[in-house]
């Protein structure tokens, strides 16, 4: 079966919603250990205004920290033209826009319409950024905490627009309302309009479906995916939620079927001791890190 390819977004979603914040030093080496279990994509920071999310203010230290971790494509977010500056002065490989589908969200998150914020991606994608991917991601493509139902229309609208001058396309169930029949069904109509741009599907475990939408979407054709290691981050809008798919839980899922994933779960697992002990009042989620490898168990390489 093919592999797929997973991206921990745990330093910057994860930490981003968490009430602990990390230290920089703890955050240089939970990411070392996530790169030492074999992820080679990590997002981990965000170019926000350090004043709105303090626990994003030492991102450009922790980019260039990153970057001298051989093998690793280094993630940063940009909600703006400023913040993508900042990214590339900082030396991220791979620079991710939120674009929001419901325009609620928008217009309170941003204050831009998804459409002006689709024209600051395409500003900032003509900007020279040689080496330097771009991606956008339609965040509350399945459903937003404010505006309830997002139309697939716009969703779909909004993934052609940014697939103009993007290198690739995310689809981002930011609060975890999406289920595994809409998601096959939403993918696959942005497929057909934008083909192989489409790549990752950033899904959170708001509401416990994580996985059975990981698997929806894998089945779609997706081999991109976002977690977070012990489903750090919790959820702004529904207090006591987890965050993003839970990384481990997700390496078990595909390993177990006979998709590689290139982590190492025993590693993941010490990567996720390290992650406890740097915030230890935040809650973590998560089955493999309680019940451990099931007798027999082999990993799919
Ligand atoms: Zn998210």
């Amino acid at each position: 079966m093919s592999a797929v390819h997973i991206c921990e977004v745990g330093p910057r979603d994860g930490l981003q919603n968490a009430r602990h914040l990390m230290p920089t030093e703890a955050k240089k080496a939970w990411i070392s250990a996530l790169a030492a279990a074999g992820l080679k994509e990590i997002e981990v920071g965000s170019f926000v205004p350090p004043k709105l999310i303090p626990a994003m203010a030492d991102t450009a230290e922790i980019v260039a920290f990153s970057r001298t971790i051989r093998n690793l494509k280094v993630v940063a977010l940009a909600p703006n033209l400023k913040g993508f500056q900042r990214a590339l002065d900082a030396g991220a490989h791979k620079v991710t826009f939120p674009i929001s589908a419901s325009r609620k969200h928008s217009e309170s998150n941003v204050r831009m319409t998804p459409e002006q914020m689709v024209e600051e991606v395409r500003r900032c994608a003509a900007l020279p950024h040689a080496g330097v991917e771009i991606e956008g991601a339609v965040s509350t493509a399945f459903g937003c905490t404010l505006q309830g139902n997002v139309p697939e229309d716009d969703v779909v609208r909004i993934a052609a627009a940014l697939a103009e001058f993007c290198d690739c396309v995310a689809l981002a169930d930011t609060v975890g309302y999406a289920n595994p029949v809409q998601i096959r069904r939403i993918f696959s109509r942005v497929r057909k309009e934008i083909g192989g741009k489409l790549e990752a599907a950033h899904l959170h475990n708001t509401r416990g479906l994580g996985l059975a939408n990981a698997l929806a979407a894998y089945e779609e054709g997706v081999r991109h995916f976002d977690s977070s290691l012990g489903g750090l981050g919790g959820c702004p809008f529904a207090p006591g939620a987890s965050g993003n798919v839970i990384t481990e839980d997700l390496v078990f899922m595909f390993e177990s079927m006979g998709v590689e994933t290139g982590v190492a779960l025993d590693k993941l697992l010490e990567a996720r001791k390290l992650m406890a002990k740097a915030i230890p009042q935040e809650p973590l989620y998560g089955h493999m890190a309680l019940a451990g490898l099931p007798r027999g168990f082999r990993d799919a390489a």
